[in-house]
């Protein structure tokens, strides 16, 4: 029996139609996504026109109508990463699963804040926290915290650092009781996450010592202690070595081993950016590749890339779960979740910035159990080998210049027959409008990246979707558009 009538719920019969009508039209949605275009790229003022309702609505309106209005508004002005020619960025297409646990989590409607209000959700979370750990390969006794992606999960680290390396009064006193400058230290070629991180975490970007890279985009180890050295002498503070497993626009992975060594020999926090790269990890064959992570302090992850996770998903691993609490707890006296039965309880309030805190561990629990270490394993060997496969086509090509093949990235340009390789400025431009050509003809995402300033395409593979077919028919697609704005570009 109904005490209170509202116009907010929705009755049984009611929430099944409209529930399993969506449903249906996200199956058809999943099924012919390969036919469809990847964006029809409007612009905002054209998607400003797609809105019907402009002002606020003062009067409610029919949950189907509205529904089914707004099905078809998404579904036809998206871009649509579930594509298989989609591998712009690094946006993986969202393992189905994923997409129903987010459906139930919103309905369990857990606040993951505290274990009193979230029971088996924080339970679930630990667990899959503990399961990453092992994925990657460093011990199960690493704890963590789900976040919302890969910018949240390095600052979650950078401050557990922070916490643990600046002079102990930081909680009180903060930053500027320091009288000598805490200094970071990071490759040239680092996600701008640690930009945000030293300007809002207090140290000021003049604080990070980018550190210049190899021949291989690897951070230059000897510049590295050469720079920590001068820094010592000149009273300064050297606090944290960040590493990158699988770099934003090449895919490579630093000499995690070195970095962790010199990180101990100076006491320094030893933070990992594997954001992007240290699923592939999981792949036996690749293991020395990342030797050095089980030294990390704190790392941060991704599983809205690699692992296929629907957004957002991010995830930080500590080695010593007392940092997060070190940091991130301040035991208010409100708050009173401490014990359950005389077994301590999991508060997550107390292990990162969130208080209120929605269950996204669900999705990433329900996709490493449907999927299993032999499942990544081989999804992720896939992308990695059609990837070098794209790679070997684009070099075979005589109007393509392949430029590098990291884990699952290639970069290549588009060079006209016989063209000079070094006119880099015509080349650029070439391959700049060419870029934006593609993208906008909805047939293929690339993104781009600057190689010793060459610009040029950029395709990472994190696409269960993609297959050999794919590859083939994006060389193509290259070739032909590159013929064709090299021809415009002419008579310009
Ligand atoms: C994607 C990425 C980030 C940022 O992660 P978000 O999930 O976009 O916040 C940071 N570092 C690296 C190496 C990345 O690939």
């Amino acid at each position: 029996m109904k005490l209170r009538s509202n116009t907010i719920e929705l009755d049984k019969s009611q929430f099944k139609k409209i529930g399993y009508q969506l449903i249906d039209q996200i199956a058809n949605f999943i099924e012919t996504v390969d036919q469809n275009p990847i964006t029809t790229a409007k612009t905002p003022s054209e998607l400003q026109k797609q809105l019907e309702q402009t002002t606020f609505p003062e009067k409610g309106r029919s949950p189907e109508e509205l529904m089914s209005y707004t099905t078809e508004l998404l579904l036809k002005n998206s871009l649509f990463n579930s594509h298989p020619k989609f591998m712009g960025y690094i946006t993986s297409s969202p393992a189905p699963i994923g997409i129903l646990a987010d459906l139930l989590a919103s309905a369990i409607n857990q606040n993951v804040g505290a274990q009193i209000l979230s029971p088996i959700a924080t339970e679930i979370e630990k667990q899959t926290v503990k399961w990453l750990a092992e994925f990657i390969g460093v011990s199960s006794s690493y704890g963590g915290i789900l976040v919302s992606g890969g910018n949240m999960a390095n600052f979650t680290g950078f401050l557990a650092g922070r916490t643990e390396k600046a002079p102990k009064s930081i909680k009180e006193e903060g930053i500027s009781n320091s009288d000598k400058k805490l200094t970071v230290y990071c490759s040239k070629s680092t996600h701008t996450w640690v930009d945000k991180a030293a300007i809002l975490f207090g140290l000021g970007s003049n604080a990070i010592r980018w550190i210049p890279t190899t021949s291989t985009n690897q951070m230059d180890i000897m510049a590295l202690e050469k720079r920590i050295a001068s820094d010592l002498a000149n009273g300064n503070h050297p606090m944290m070595i960040v590493g990158t497993a699988g770099d934003v626009s090449t895919g490579v992975v630093d000499d995690l081993n070195k970095l962790n060594e010199i990180s101990k020999k100076h006491n320094m926090w030893f933070h990992i950016d594997g954001a992007y790269g240290i699923p592939a990890a999981v792949i036996p064959s690749l293991k020395s590749m990342f030797e050095g992570v089980e030294g990390a302090d704190s790392i941060a992850l991704d599983p809205h890339k690699w692992l296929y996770s629907p957004l957002e998903a991010g995830c930080t691993l500590v080695k010593d779960p007392q940092h997060l609490i070190n940091t991130f707890s301040s035991h208010p006296e409100y708050y009173k979740f401490d014990n359950m039965e005389g077994e301590t309880t999991h508060n997550f309030y107390e292990y990162g910035l969130q208080n209120s805190r929605g269950f996204r561990a669900l999705k990433v629990w329900m996709a490493l159990q449907q999927i299993g270490r032999e499942g990544y394993v081989k999804l992720i060997s896939e992308d990695i080998a059609l990837s070098k496969m794209m790679f070997d086509l684009a070099n075979a090509h005589p109007e393509i210049d392949a430029l590098t093949q990291n884990l699952s990235i290639a970069t290549f340009r588009y060079v006209p027959l016989h063209h000079d390789l070094s006119d880099l400025e015509y080349l650029n431009k070439l391959n700049d409008e060419l870029l934006s050509e593609l993208q906008k003809g909805g047939e293929v995402f690339l993104s781009n990246a600057i190689i010793s300033e060459k610009y040029c395409m950029r395709a990472c593979i994190v696409n269960f979707r993609t297959a050999e077919k794919d590859i083939n028919e994006i060389i193509e697609m290259v070739v032909i558009g590159g013929r064709k704005v090299h021809a415009r570009l002419l008579k310009q």
